[in-house]
């Protein structure tokens, strides 16, 4: 058959982890994202043949946790932004701390995330490349988080691979825009739920929360990705006047960005805002961050890093609050303290009397944003992946095209 598409996911087809897609079209093999479940144990796709081309669209661990993997075994080349590529070496030499420290073997080592990040060939948005005589790959930013990008399959017919994508401005990125495509494959984390407010209001409602904390004599404790969340936090509060403290990764991550600022909405603010808090460098520092009014830190969800030293300390302060701010993925410790209000401490669970608050600072389309933004793209075919409900997306989109929901390992003729 001539310029068929025949897609099969590896991972995180029907859930919000994990992903990874193989595109094969007249024989060119092509590998989009290959990610990890950062779980206990943590989960993994299935394994790929050798590909001919591989795509990572962006640096959180669910997209490429798994690319050193990959990378080693085949010496693979892999097409990222360079943004991309600098964070994924950090969040990859992370993940093998943390599997060491938490008993499970690591499946790369040290050499193949060094291998990872030479193997890399940059890309940009509004840049393209050829896979083979008859189809070229563009590149269009995602608005996800910065260096984040979509993948476009041009050839007798065109396909859309989205990642993770937002269509909302934040203040650390702007949103990203349609593209006409004849095979959508979207992507489906919100499914089933809208962003519930506006940005401006959602951001004036978390400050009021934050100084209410701070007038009853309590610490708003804000859990964030190192990634893009907790530098999103920090521009929102830019102008707040609290006290802020800012511990973990998130400053490394930070560095990078004002690297590269052609992939922020405002190098300008981020500078500034980043210039207005303090960041934690020892123990001592920690003790004093606990006086403070805001303690921004990782893990986003509270599974690891320096937000469980401060949550030890917190958890019988009924003054003091948990302000999450992102999805939180099922099994998770931030999960465990929403639906429980208990923590894992390493193996201990604990009950928190701290006051737990959620604000849905979302990186990714709401439900209403992704069918608006599938009809706008004007597809034949849809494909939705990276989702645990994409039941809810069906029949909307059906409205207007074919959709598909195939499970890891089925195998789809487009
Ligand atoms: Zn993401
Ligand atoms: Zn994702």
């Amino acid at each position: 058959m001539q310029n068929d598409i025949r897609l099969q996911f590896l991972g995180g087809s029907n859930k919000v982890g994990s992903l990874s897609l193989m595109l094969d079209t007249n024989g060119t093999r092509v590998l989009f994202d290959y990610g990890m479940t950062p779980s206990k144990p943590p989960t993994f796709p299935m394994q790929p043949p050798p590909v001919d081309h591989m795509f990572l669209s962006h640096s959180h661990l669910d997209h490429s946790g798994m690319t050193p993997y990959i990378c080693s075994r085949d010496n693979q080349k892999i097409h990222s932004t360079k943004l991309t590529s600098e964070i994924s070496y950090l969040l990859h030499k992370d993940s093998i701390k943390i599997a060491k420290m938490e008993g499970y073997a690591p499946l790369y080592n040290m050499n193949d995330v060094k291998q990872t990040k030479t193997n890399v060939i940059p890309v940009e948005p509004t840049k393209k490349k050829f896979l083979n005589n008859d189809h070229e790959i563009r590149f269009h930013s995602a608005g996800h988080i910065p260096g984040s990008l979509m993948f476009e399959m041009v050839g007798s017919r065109n396909f859309l691979f989205t990642g993770d994508f937002n269509i909302q401005d934040t203040n650390l990125v702007k949103a990203t825009k349609p593209i006409k495509c004849d095979i959508l494959c979207m992507e489906g984390t919100y499914a089933g739920r809208d962003h519930p407010k506006k940005r401006e209001e959602l951001e004036k409602e978390l400050i009021d929360k934050i100084e209410e904390v701070i007038m009853r004599g309590g610490l708003a404790i804000l859990p964030a990705f190192a990634v893009s969340r907790s530098q999103e936090l920090v521009l929102i509060l830019k102008n707040s006047g609290f006290n802020i403290w800012y511990d973990g990764m998130g400053r490394k991550v930070s560095e990078i960005f004002l690297k590269y600022p052609k992939y922020l909405r405002s190098e300008k603010n981020l500078r500034d805002a980043l210039n207005r808090i303090h960041f934690v460098h020892s123990e001592k520092g920690r003790k004093t961050a606990l006086k403070s009014d805001v303690i921004i830190t990782s893990s986003g969800m509270m599974d690891g890093g320096p937000v469980l030293s401060y949550m030890n300390k917190l958890k019988n302060d009924v003054k003091s609050s948990v302000i999450l701010t992102g999805y939180q993925i099922k099994g998770t410790n931030s999960r465990l303290l929403i639906e429980k209000k208990k923590l894992d401490f390493y193996g201990v669970i604990e009950k928190v009397a701290c006051d737990v608050e959620y604000f849905d600072f979302s990186g990714h389309a709401g439900h209403s944003e992704l069918i608006e933004f599938a009809k706008n793209c004007n597809p034949e075919k849809i494909v939705l992946m990276h989702s645990d409900n994409r039941e809810a997306l069906i029949k909307p989109l059906r409205e207007f095209a074919d959709v598909f929901t195939p499970n890891d390992g089925e195998i789809l003729d487009l």
